[in-house]
């Protein structure tokens, strides 16, 4: 049973339960992410792993469960009261998504500066700062002017992960963050997320870089038909795997 009073944990999720329809996605799942865990996500394709993230900042919600964040539920439920909690837990948790989601009539920097602007309330000046120093940490300062169609999809993401820390989340939450990339753009975007990592931040991170996941995670969390099949440390996991299904996952991506 999952401790309740754990209020140093970063993320408890308790017995969550997603049904899209009669098809049950999500079914029973209890996840915690202590701070600065660093957390790999696996499992093959349709087993929920992007139904988990999106559960998590409830853009899906739930059927069943809790979310703790920080050792606070959220209690959202329908009407302006839900709404405020979800908006709240949104600032708290940055999703990173397969494909970018910039938007593509806004300038680098005008999507990296409306959110922490309009939901924040950062005046331009502090946003504009901020987003200054997030463009350096990404390695993109001289694109701070670029729109997302004159740069390459590798760019694009690392404009998405600066978007998402100029909230100052909690948690960051990545799906497939490289899944759409050319294969020669795929590292440029993971020693970002890695740096990120060094840092000590509490991550999530669906990914199918298994390598990557064995460097940069301290537990792997392996999703089966919407229950965790297998979780451990990332030696551990990889190298002697105790359920058959981990090691036929293992074997078939080799
Ligand atoms: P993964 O990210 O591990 O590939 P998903 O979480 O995307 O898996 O999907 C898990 C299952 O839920 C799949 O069977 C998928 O078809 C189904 N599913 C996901 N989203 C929806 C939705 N919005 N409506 C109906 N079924 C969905
Ligand atoms: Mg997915």
């Amino acid at each position: 049973m999952p401790d309740r009073n754990n209020t140093t944990a970063a993320l408890q999720v308790v017995n969550l339960r997603k049904r899209f329809g009669q098809l049950e996605v999500i079914k029973g799942l209890s996840l915690t992410a202590n701070q600065g865990d660093v957390i790999s996500i696996l499992g093959s394709s349709g087993s929920g792993k992007s139904t988990l993230l999106r559960c998590l900042n409830f853009l899906e919600p739930p059927n069943e469960g809790e979310i703790w964040i920080g050792g606070r539920q959220i209690q959202a439920r329908a009407g302006a009261t839900g709404q405020r909690e979800i908006n709240a837990l949104r600032i708290n948790l940055g999703m990173v998504f397969q494909t970018f989601n910039l938007w593509l009539h806004k300038t680098v920097l005008e999507n990296i500066v409306e959110a922490p602007i309009h939901v924040l309330g950062l005046n331009k000046a502090e946003a504009h700062l901020r987003a200054e120093e997030l463009l350096l940490k990404v390695g993109l300062a001289d694109k701070r002017h670029a729109y997302p169609s004159q740069l390459s999809g590798g760019q694009q993401q690392r404009i998405a992960i600066a978007r998402a820390l100029a909230m100052e989340p909690e948690i960051l939450l990545f799906d497939e963050p490289t899944s759409a990339l050319d294969p020669e753009l795929v590292g440029e975007v993971l020693k970002v997320i890695r740096a990120l990592a060094d840092e000590s931040r509490t991550m999530l991170i669906v990914t199918h870089e298994l390598n990557f996941a064995r460097q940069v995670s301290n537990r792997i969390v392996f999703l089966h038909e919407g229950q965790i099949e297998e979780e451990g440390p990332p030696d551990a996991f990889f190298t002697n795997p105790s359920s058959p299904r981990v090691r036929q996952f293992l074997s078939s991506q080799r």
